[in-house]
Formats: C-alpha cells, structure tokens, sequence
C-alpha cells in the first residue's frame, strides 16, 4: 500500500501526463489508480479496494492474477521474443490451432492487437476476396445502430453510436447502417419474433436497396454489448444468415466481447444454428493480459487467395500482431478456461446473476432486465410506461454509489442519440459464490437508494 502524500503525488502527476481513455475531464473525481489485483478484485493505490464487475474493458475472462499465464509470457520472451508473422512461430502456429478446435470449423488465423485492428482486418479481407473472386464492385459493409467494432476510421465507421463518431467525420465510406433488434423498444403489438424478423428482413432490404452487386459483408456482434445489451431472437440471426446467402455477402461475427465464454458458450454466435465466413476477437483471448486479437477465416476464402498472382496476396502487415509472448500467454489463458470449465462457470453465474436480479423489475426505474451468458444489461427509465431514458445524473448516482461502496460497474448508450441509460454487468468467468453475492447486494443497494 501507498502513502497518503504518496498516493496524491501520484494523481498529480496522472493529472499532468495522462490522456485517460473516453472520460470527461473532471478535476474533482479521481481515477482509480490500480496496483494490485486478484481474481475479480483491484486494489487501488489508496488501498482501497473493488470488485471490478466490468472484468477492466469486458476482458479479463480469468480474473486477475494468474501466475500461469506471467510466467507462460516470461519464457516465451526468454526464449524467442519477436519475430514477424510474414514467417512464423511456434505459438502462433499452436494457438491458431487451438482456436480453430474452440471454432469447431475450419479456419486460418490472421493475428493482430486489437480488436479495431482484428475488423480493419476482416474488412479487407472481405472486399479483396470478393475482387479476387470477379465482383471488384462489391465493397459495402452493412452494420447495425447502437453496436460498436472499434476505434479506427474503418471499425468506427462501422460503429453504429453517433457520440463516438460525429467529431470524427468523414469516416471511411461505404459503410450502412440498419436498426438492431431492440425487443424492449419494439412497436407495440408485435412479438418478439416478429420484431426480430422485420430487423432482419430489413438487412435484405438494405442490400437490394444499395444494390445487391455492392455490398460486401454484413459485421455484428452476436449481441450488442457496448450498445446496451442488445440480445437478439434466435430466429434473428438464422434469418441473417440467410440473407447473407442468398446475395453472396460474407457474414462477420464480431466476437470481441462475445467471445471465450462470456455468454455461456465458446463463443456467442454458437448460441443460433450459424457459421460465420469470419469471425473477429480479441479481448478474452488473452483475457486482457497481453495485446492480441484474431481475424479467423473461412478455409476455402483463404484458398481463394492463395490463387491470385505474385502481388495479389493479402497485402496486410501487422508488426507487433501475434506477438509470441502473446500467443504464449494466450494458450495458457484458454488452458485455464478448460481446465477450470469456465465457459461452463460463465453460464451458470449468469443465469443466478439474472434469477437475482429479476426482483429489481418491480423496481421504478427499472425498464428492462436482459441478459447473455455472465452479461447482463439493465436498462433505466424515466417513466415504465413512456420507457423515456433515466436521466445521466440517475444513471450516474447508482455508478458513484457502487463506486463508493467498492463495486465496479459499466454503464452504456449514446448521449447524442439522447440516452445513455444502461446498466452494463461483465464479471470475470471465475468469480466465487461470494463474488456474485456482493455484486448482488452492494448494486441492488445502490438501486434502491434511489427510491
Ligand atoms: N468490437 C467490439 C464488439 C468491442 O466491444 C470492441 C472494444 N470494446 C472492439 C471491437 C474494439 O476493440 P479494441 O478496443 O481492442 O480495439
């Protein structure tokens, strides 16, 4: 532990030298300053510590503190620390095996950092696979509102939150954007289903619309998570694939988040009867630990590249992608989720953390309660009838309360389409019985300090 004097030297110069990610500037909050953590726990640098609900950015799928997975890194970097994926290594080239047995298909593994870097990647493959293969005109991607697939000009534009982008315009072109299957906010009168199919019939219409001949690949999450836990029907994402199909677009499943058993299974689109052409990840890859993400490919779109001339092939290059210390610790990483069965633990967590939390339906400000293997949303309004947006400050208060209380928790929308209004659960898979029972009571307290 730091010194008081200590600790506020620290923050000082954090002040003074530190762009911090996405956050107001606000003299008067203190970030947490972490320097210690263990299992689902962070101890900050006043000592202080947090359950950290969030597992960092929907990341870290082990917990903290897996001396494993250090020491995997160490000798990796001990024994062979760089070399380029223009060639090869032996963790690189065990790991895209070992996910290729986690997929249950038959893909080719090309490594990146970061999940942004993993969907530029998958967007280039699409368009040059499609030129490749005589439809040079089909450049288009079609993506859904509300989601998000990273920070670059390519995957923001892909993006479907204005409050990420509009600063930012032009982004890349060739980017469409339709609506996602928000069931709570469906017209009245329609089922669920219903409303999922018409959000799906409306990707094929947007395709025709564009013009069938100009659309490359449809990019979604299996459900949107940063957008507010938007899950979808089953029938949703088969009717998608299907429309996919029929036109001769490549279907991109974003599992960034959704991936390594964070919804209960291996990975989310393994929830609905599809295969994705690509599948994109990050994050729980490595569980946070060490940057690496994955564009894993379709066999037979791979081989289509193999076909094209001398200076056709993929002209991709990414230095630092698939580090070997990265992948090292990545295997060792779904070691542990194996040998602990923490997809299996992601699962069953989830579905306590949500028999818990359904109480707080009657609660007053509570719209929706909706969940996907350990993710949970709870959505906040103003009013149960209107459904209108819990207000920021509202929002807000139950954050800083169960920040004071040491609990860690998201919160997602967008303030430029007028709501921001989404309780965000993303735990570690490994977290105890007794993990899961603060998490309960310290934000079911916090929720009902506002009545
Ligand atoms: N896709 C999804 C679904 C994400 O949630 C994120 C990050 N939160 C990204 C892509 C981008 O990942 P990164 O921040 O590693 O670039």
């Amino acid at each position: 532990m730091i010194l008081q004097n200590k600790a506020e030297d620290v923050l000082a110069k954090d002040r003074k030298y530190v762009w911090h990610h996405i956050t107001p500037y606000n003299e008067e909050v203190s970030p947490i300053v972490a320097v210690e953590a263990e299992g689902s726990w962070i101890t900050d640098i006043n000592g202080k510590r947090y359950l950290d609900a969030m597992a960092g950015l929907w990341c870290v799928n082990v917990g903290y503190g897996r001396e494993e997975m250090a020491e995997a890194a160490y000798e990796q970097l001990k024994t062979m620390p760089y070399f380029p994926l223009a060639q090869s290594h032996l963790p690189a080239i065990q790991l895209a095996e070992k996910l290729n047995e986690w997929l249950e298909g038959e893909y080719v593994i090309f490594f990146s950092n970061s999940g942004s870097d993993a969907n530029e990647t998958a967007f280039k493959i699409a368009r040059q696979y499609h030129e490749q293969n005589g439809e040079p005109s089909r450049y288009k991607f079609i993506s859904r509102y509300r989601a998000y697939h990273g920070n670059s000009m390519g995957a923001l534009a892909a993006t479907g939150q204005a409050v990420r982008k509009y600063k930012y315009e032009p982004l890349a072109p060739g980017f469409v954007h339709v609506r996602p299957p928000d069931s709570y906010r469906r017209p009245a009168g329609q089922s669920v289903e219903e409303f999922n199919l018409q959000c799906a019939q409306a990707i094929e219409d947007t395709i025709v619309w564009e013009g069938k001949e100009t659309v490359a690949a449809v990019i979604m999450e299996p459900a949107i998570t940063g957008g507010g836990i938007i899950v979808p029907h089953p029938a949703y994402m088969e009717k998608v694939q299907e429309i996919c199909h029929k036109h001769g677009v490549l279907l991109i499943i974003d599992e960034v988040i959704c991936g390594f058993g964070r919804t209960g299974k291996k990975f989310g689109h393994m929830h609905f009867n599809v295969k994705p052409d690509i599948v994109t990840m990050a994050k729980g890859l490595t569980s946070g630990y060490l940057p690496l993400s994955a564009t894993a490919v379709r066999k037979d779109i791979y081989e289509a590249f193999k076909k094209s001339a001398e200076y056709g092939h993929f002209r991709h290059v990414n230095t630092f992608g698939g580090n070997p210390a990265a992948c090292a610790l990545a295997l060792k990483n779904l070691e542990i989720m194996e040998k602990e069965e923490l997809v299996e633990r992601g699962r069953i967590l989830g579905e306590r953390l949500l028999e818990e939390m359904k109480e707080l339906e009657a609660h007053p400000y509570v719209g929706d309660i909706r969940s996907f293997g350990f993710l949970l949303g709870i959505e906040l309004v103003e009013d149960k009838t209107t459904k209108e947006p819990a207000s920021a400050a509202r929002v807000g208060r139950v954050i800083a309360e169960c920040k004071a209380n040491g609990l860690i928790i998201g919160k997602n929308g967008d303030t430029v389409a007028g709501f921001n209004n989404v309780i965000a659960l993303s735990p570690p898979l490994s977290a105890t019985n007794e993990d899961l029972e603060f998490i309960v009571t310290t934000l079911k307290a916090a929720m009902n300090k506002m009545i």
